[in-house]
């Protein structure tokens, strides 16, 4: 019988496969079940969730579908602040500004705010009493979430960012450059790695490691990303500040994923980095009075 954390990763790897729940009621949601080719339908009740597939229906427990639509839900409500900066920025593009909490236009400026981004007009909204400040000549979001889940979706299936460029220019003429994508997949992890390190991921032995360059307020940082192949789920993923990628730094997502799924991998997978090479061996050695062989390094170099 499984745990109730094995109940979540298996939600949360059911999402991260790309299966969305489907909503068909206002609290009811139609989830492809994992083993048969057929659907289960998840229920919010009142104070309880239900679901129709048999891990419900004789233990009465939060099956991993429930799992899934919950985790669903809350990526969901995330992507809706994103559509909601959206309007605010949509507005300004159009000279009109918005409150960013009611959407009232009926505004009284306050002065200015300097700080290091620029200089930024404070505004009263008369209608709902809020503050809020926009900055001069700000740059709008002109993405819809549905473009930010598909870029997502092919970063987590292992496209680069400049693939992820080309894909959404060719198939949906949307033109994003490659820092909106690390932006939204920086506020994407971040939402994932608070979630994962709840858990204890029941993960193979084969890990993908990868990083991507960062450009934040003009600084360049490193985004490592450590993912399980076999369920796709984000193992670790972390931020380091600066150029630096040397071996120390490369070793920290490492020790970050030894801490969360208590394993060593027999394989990892990375590009080609120079510095994976020491931080695996450093990081996952071999311990011959106990039958552990070392960690494989696979180095993929993209062509
Ligand atoms: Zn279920
Ligand atoms: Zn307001």
């Amino acid at each position: 019988m499984l745990t109730t954390n094995e109940r979540m990763i298996r939600g949360y790897a059911i999402i991260a496969k790309g299966d969305d729940p489907i909503q068909i009621g206002e609290n009811k949601f139609k989830i492809p079940s994992q083993s048969h080719d057929e659907y289960y339908i998840v229920t919010k009740g009142y104070k309880v969730w239900t679901c129709t597939c048999p891990d419900y229906k004789y233990r009465k427990v939060e099956c991993k579908h429930i799992n899934a639509v919950k985790f669903w839900l809350k990526l969901k409500d995330k992507l809706k602040e994103e559509t909601k900066e959206r309007i605010v920025f949509k507005a300004q593009e159009n000279g009109v500004i918005t409150c960013p909490y009611c959407f009232s236009t009926d505004l009284i400026k306050k002065g200015f705010r300097k700080n290091k981004s620029g200089k930024k007009r404070i505004y009263l909204c008369k209608t709902c009493n809020k503050k809020f400040s926009v900055s001069e000549g700000f740059k709008h979001m002109k993405n819809d979430p549905k473009i930010i889940t598909l870029a997502l979706d092919l970063y987590f299936k292992g496209l680069s960012q400049n693939a992820i460029v080309d894909h959404l220019k060719q198939f949906y003429d949307v033109k994003v450059n490659q820092s909106t994508i690390s932006r939204w997949i920086t506020k994407y992890v971040k939402i994932i790695s608070n979630y994962v390190r709840t858990l204890t991921p029941d993960v193979s032995g084969m890990w993908a490691v990868d990083e991507m360059a960062l450009k934040c307020n003009g600084e360049w940082n490193w985004l490592w990303n450590l993912i399980d192949t076999e369920s796709r789920f984000l193992i670790s993923s972390m931020i380091s500040q600066g150029k630096v990628r040397d071996v120390e730094t490369a070793r920290k997502p490492f020790k970050e994923a030894k801490k969360i799924t208590k394993r060593k991998p027999d394989i990892i997978i990375s590009d080609g980095l120079p510095a994976y090479e020491k931080a695996i061996k450093k990081e996952f050695q071999a311990n011959k009075k106990y039958g552990i062989s070392r960690t494989l390094h696979i180095r993929e170099i993209a062509i």
